[in-house]
């Protein structure tokens, strides 16, 4: 649809936890986009290959996750891909599904402040507007009028952490949607903790 301004969360997600849903939820609002949608990674090119979760069940996870938010959705562009994912390829390949929308790349602070590493930089920033989503204890560089930024509210939970305590047996729930935690709980992911 003409017009149509859509945000796109790219992640591993492993799990998708609250963090990342306060975030798409919080830019949308900010930058009135009519939805987001939440792009798990098929490969990071900075994190080790295939993590602690297929991302079959990364996938599943984000879609339990926004079920019942219907500004939210997924896309299965750079899973359905395949091999690194490159964040020049996800929005290529959004932009051929969606010609006419407006694009917002979302991502952390920490990750936007190595955005000139990533591959095709340049090209990134004709693809799409990029927006920052400030973290707890993250200062912004000086570079950071390239881009939006948005203060998210700070909910100090990293997927390292859910999965440091499944592995612990402790508590998840709170921190990740209850169907998040079910999931995780029925398909004993990350029962062996985390390697990070
Ligand atoms: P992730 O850890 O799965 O998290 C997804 C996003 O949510 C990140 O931007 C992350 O910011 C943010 N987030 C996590 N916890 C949060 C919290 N508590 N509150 C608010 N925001 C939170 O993401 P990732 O694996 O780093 O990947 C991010 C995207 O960047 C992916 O689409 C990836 O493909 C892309 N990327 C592309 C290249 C490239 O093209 N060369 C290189 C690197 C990354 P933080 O980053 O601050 O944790």
């Amino acid at each position: 649809m003409a017009g149509t301004r859509v945000g796109v969360l790219g992640g591993t997600f492993d799990p998708i936890h609250h963090g990342h849903l306060a975030a798409a939820s919080e830019v949308c609002a900010s930058l009135g986009l009519d939805r987001v949608l939440l792009v798990p990674t098929a490969a990071q090119p900075f994190k080790e290959p295939d993590g602690p979760a297929h991302a079959e069940h990364r996938l599943a996870m984000c879609r339990l996750a926004v079920a019942h938010d219907p500004r939210l959705d997924v896309s299965t562009v750079d899973i359905d891909r395949g091999g690194t994912t490159f964040t020049v390829d996800t929005l290529e390949d959004l932009r051929a599904q969606q010609p006419d929308a407006e694009l917002y790349f979302i991502a952390g602070a920490d990750a936007l402040a190595r955005l000139s590493e990533w591959r095709d930089a340049d090209r990134l920033l004709a693809l799409a507007r990029f927006v920052a989503v400030t973290r707890p204890g993250h200062a912004m560089s000086p570079s950071s009028g390239a881009y939006a930024v948005v203060e998210a509210p700070a909910l100090d939970v990293s997927s390292t952490d859910v999965r440091r305590r499944v592995g612990e047996g402790r508590p998840i729930r709170y921190l990740v949607p209850h169907a998040v935690a079910d999931y995780i709980q029925e398909h004993d992911l990350y029962i062996g903790g985390t390697d990070d």
